[in-house]
């Protein structure tokens, strides 16, 4: 199983990392088409398209930053973990090894890169059952540049007049893009999760950004703030890295989980334009009896 897996999960790196997904390309696609010809934000558009074609065509990554590796991966109930896990640092020691991967993977006390993208809780592993006989995994690939600009609010929060509750919630989104001024490579894709205490409010608002281009929230309130959060980011005028313009954020996507009634966290996951993420279903019988 181990062997045949870890192709698979091979493969889904090498797209993951050098093709990037049709909506947010189209995303893209329509800001540029957007913007004045010639101007500053338009030709920051294009250079970013063409990185994208010649990413694609000649098998590269898309970034010289690949990312920490980030598997959701979903299990039919009962099935072991383990041979998941190992066949998918195989594969990401082989995409180090091949260059569709730099090795990203440091130890915070000695400063020595592993060289393998594999080390203490790298890759990282999201593991959940579900009461179906395929394998679900989905890959996302979150530079550091753009880790860096996420933030999180406990509400009320003074220094933006912040109370506990969705107005509170939306000040805090608009000053965490204002704040990162096009660094982390806009135009962002915006993760929001509110609620929660403070890890699983930082895992949600990861987790939101799987989420296709156009798929909005299924809680119609959050799904009315995201459009709004979408039109007034969009009007802050900060643009592609910076340059100005009318796109500033590709998308926003919110989630929330249920909060301790004296906590309120919002937390703010900002994904550059190089939104990598790659999803494997596999059937049971694609890979055992290996
Ligand atoms: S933020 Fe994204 S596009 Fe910018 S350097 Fe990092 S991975 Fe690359």
């Amino acid at each position: 199983m181990k062997e045949k897996l870890s192709v698979f999960i091979l493969d889904l790196i090498k797209q993951a990392s050098t093709d990037l997904a049709p909506d947010v390309e189209k995303s893209l696609i329509d800001a540029m088409n957007k913007e004045e010809q010639g101007s500053m934000p338009q030709s920051a558009f294009a250079t970013i398209l063409e990185n994208v074609k010649m990413a694609r065509e000649y098998v590269t990554p898309m970034c010289q930053d690949t990312g920490s590796l980030l598997f959701y991966i979903h299990l039919p109930v009962g099935m072991d973990f383990e041979p998941i896990r190992n066949s998918i640092r195989i594969a990401a020691e082989k995409a180090t090894k091949t260059y569709l991967l730099r090795p990203n993977a440091v130890d915070p006390v000695t400063g020595k890169n592993s060289g393998t993208n594999i080390g203490l809780n790298a890759p990282f592993f999201h593991f959940y059952q579900w009461d179906r006989d395929d394998i679900r995994i989905d890959l996302m690939l979150k530079g550091g540049g753009s880790e860096n600009v996420g933030a999180q609010y406990k509400l009320p929060y003074a220094p933006l007049k912040a109370g506990r509750d969705l107005k509170g919630v939306k000040k805090c989104v608009i000053d965490a893009v204002y704040t990162a001024q096009g660094k982390g490579c806009a135009p962002g894709v915006i993760g929001v999760g509110i609620g929660g205490d403070r890890v699983s409010s930082y895992e949600l608002s990861k987790e939101v950004l799987l989420r296709k281009f156009g798929e909005r929230s299924d809680d119609p309130v959050l799904a009315e703030v995201e459009k709004e959060l979408y039109d007034k980011l969009n009007s802050l005028g900060i643009g592609p890295m910076g340059f100005g313009g009318k796109t500033t954020v590709l998308e926003v996507f919110c989630g929330k989980y249920h909060r301790h009634p004296a906590c309120f966290f919002v937390t703010i996951s900002y994904m550059c334009w190089a939104c990598r993420r790659k999803t494997l279903v596999l059937k049971r019988e694609d890979f055992e009896n290996d």
